[in-house]
């Protein structure tokens, strides 16, 4: 933009700082402490079915929260983004940004991305900052995923109609130090659930 038309634009923006209200002030206002969680796992391996039931149980205790879907911002924010390893770093990348907002307000927020390489969970933890994100690994094998294929995609990956999905033909990476670690093959979806809420409620009230 020439710097002509960049001068006549700010000429009109007056930021307030000084009244803007902070998370301090917001969380006070929300009774609550906001929080990021950040939910990594094979695609169906149950990080939205879990994020969404954490989610109803901390609205009844009067928590309010908000879930970050992969799937869901991909048709929105990140609708121009596709799945080479740049787009899936930027995908990552907006997703944590949002999440920081959100973190900003005072929200319990659960974003489930697949976020399958190392470098990426750590830059969404740098972007969010590590005193705020809790990683939550939802471990469950290819396998089961695949045999569950909730979106027909592990099928479709098989067939070679998608490339580079993940756990077929691009890696996913395991979190070696995850904060909460989710074996969901071995326990029902319930005590799922409450792993996540037991570590969430001391953290947010
Ligand atoms: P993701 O968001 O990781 O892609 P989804 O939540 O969309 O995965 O799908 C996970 C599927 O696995 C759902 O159909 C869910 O009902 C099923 N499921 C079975 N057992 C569990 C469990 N213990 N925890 C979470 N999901 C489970």
């Amino acid at each position: 933009m020439e710097k002509q038309e960049t001068d006549r634009r700010m000429k009109h923006i007056h930021p307030v700082f000084d009244q803007i209200m902070g998370r301090e002030e917001k969380e006070r206002l929300l009774n609550q402490r906001g929080l990021v969680l950040w939910f990594t796992g094979l695609s169906g391996s149950g990080k939205t079915t879990i994020a969404r039931h954490v989610e109803r149980e901390l609205a009844a205790e009067g928590l309010l929260t908000q879930v970050l879907d992969g799937d869901n911002i991909r048709t929105g924010i990140n609708s121009n983004l596709g799945f080479s390893e740049e787009d899936r770093q930027e995908n990552i990348r907006r997703i944590a940004e949002v999440s920081r907002l959100f973190l900003q307000c005072g929200v319990v927020t659960l974003a489930c991305a697949i976020s399958p390489t190392r470098r990426m969970r750590a830059m969404a933890r740098e972007i969010i900052s590590a005193e705020d994100f809790l990683e939550v690994f939802v471990d469950t094998p290819l396998g089961v995923c695949e045999a569950r294929d909730v979106k027909g995609l592990y099928r479709k990956a098989r067939a070679g109609e998608i490339r580079n999905f993940t756990g077929i033909d691009a890696a996913f990476e395991a979190p070696p130090n995850p904060d909460i670690h989710i074996r969901t093959e071995e326990r029902p979806l319930g005590e799922c659930v409450r792993m996540v809420l037991d570590a969430v409620r001391s953290r947010v009230r």
